[in-house]
């Protein structure tokens, strides 16, 4: 096959082969295929879109380019979620360990933060000792002695997803439906799961900025995981105002323990609640039983010290990482709070340091927002909307200046 043909035959607005797109993945994934020809690829399909045939055939290819998780018929079932992405959204870790109390288990592949939003593995590295990259028989074992695991891809899994998520990064070629689907498909059927419920987001803090986007990923992420024989279901969720009461990774992991002991926040809890009960075979009473009980917070803490992290820390994470200077955003006026800007937010917790600009950039695991008021609150002036954690007494004060832009009371 001619690779410049193809590309031609795309950029054309025609639809490539089966054949065709396998074709394409097992070159790529070898090295036989120049990363220029796969950038104009990527921005062909970018402008021109896929047939829902295409992006199967897409997202196969991708998962055949390397290795997927093997199991056992009389292993308990397998099921995961995957968020497309948002500010404070720290779902994952609650809701790998309150399945795994259910007697399924959880093999969850995650990622790290992608532009303004946060990433699993950023925030579990922030509890000292956890290790994310773990190998296939260290995955296999976590799981069958604690249900769950939460890990980053191996060097076997979805090679191709590793090569062209990187070139699409900097090729303006992310916010693609067939490529953002057989992305996230390929690294989540490479998990042999029976059940995945995806959690696509839209707003100011989401890759999707209208519902509309979100209803079009959602449903190819769904006919593409049917398709592949697993039972995929949905929750459409708004992120114009971050989950939960903090962003920023240590901050977050703080959040979470508050949460896995029933602590809230409600919103935070309700998410988790409606996303587990979408693949698990409790009732949503039940799982939420479990969570205030107290048995997703041993399994939590079982999980974490079985990938290597110092559980001891769970519990003083807010002292572990402690930024140098904290300080208080307060109302300057009082009525409703009506905006509480997720990507304003986002935004300036990445600058601060919680995220990265470069692949290579280091993480501060210390700086972020935490007690972030909830939008529909009655406030006066002078209570506080949120507190910043910065590594600079500079960085402190430009971000609570930049904030204010980011909140309205009315
Ligand atoms: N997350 C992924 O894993 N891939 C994408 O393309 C976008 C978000």
């Amino acid at each position: 096959m001619h690779i410049p043909t193809l590309i031609e035959h795309k950029r054309d607005g025609g639809a490539l082969t089966s054949e065709e797109i396998h074709f394409v993945i097992s070159a790529f994934t070898r090295g036989d295929m120049p990363e220029y020809q796969m950038s104009a690829l990527a921005m062909a399909i970018f402008f021109r879109d896929m047939t829902p045939e295409e992006t199967a055939a897409l997202t196969e290819a991708m998962l055949h380019s390397g290795s997927m998780l093997l199991w056992n018929d009389h292993d308990p079932m397998r099921v995961d979620k995957h968020s497309t992405g948002g500010i404070g959204d720290k779902t994952s870790l609650i809701l790998a360990p309150l399945l795994a109390c259910d007697n399924v288990w959880v093999p969850m592949i995650s990622g790290r933060g992608l532009g303004i939003t946060g990433g699993t593995l950023d925030k579990l590295e922030s509890i000292p000792g956890f290790r994310t990259q773990l190998n296939e028989v260290e995955i296999h074992n976590v799981i069958d002695r604690i249900g769950c695991v939460m890990v980053g891809q191996t060097t076997g899994i979805c090679p191709a997803d590793k090569k062209l998520y990187a070139l699409r990064d900097v090729t303006g070629t992310v916010p693609s439906v067939p490529l953002i689907t057989a992305s996230i498909m390929s690294k989540k059927l490479a998990e042999g799961l029976n059940r995945l419920v995806l959690d696509v987001k839209w707003g100011s803090g989401a890759f999707m900025k209208t519902q509309e986007e979100a209803h079009r990923l959602a449903h190819s992420l769904v006919t593409v995981g049917e398709a592949m024989g697993v039972r995929s279901s949905v929750r459409l969720s708004e992120m114009n105002e971050p989950t939960g009461e903090s962003a920023g990774n240590a901050l977050e992991v703080a959040e979470c323990v508050r949460c896995l002991k029933g602590e809230g926040p409600q919103d935070l809890e309700d998410i988790v609640l409606d996303l587990a009960s979408a693949v698990s075979v409790s009732s949503r009473a039940d799982l939420a039983s479990m969570l205030h009980r107290g048995d997703a917070w041993r399994k939590f803490q079982k999980m974490v010290a079985a990938q290597g992290g110092n559980v001891d820390a769970l519990e003083k994470m807010a002292t572990v990482h402690r930024a140098p200077f904290i300080g208080e955003l307060k109302a300057t006026a009082s009525g409703t709070l009506t905006r509480m800007d997720a990507g304003g937010i986002g935004q300036a917790v990445l600058e601060l340091g919680a995220g990265r600009s470069k692949a290579a950039d280091p993480i501060d695991f210390a700086v972020g927002c935490d007690q972030i008021a909830k939008t529909g609150k009655q406030v006066q002036t002078g209570d506080v909307l949120l507190r910043v954690h910065a590594r600079t007494k500079g960085a402190l004060f430009r971000t609570l200046d930049i904030l204010q832009e980011h909140i309205s009371i009315v």
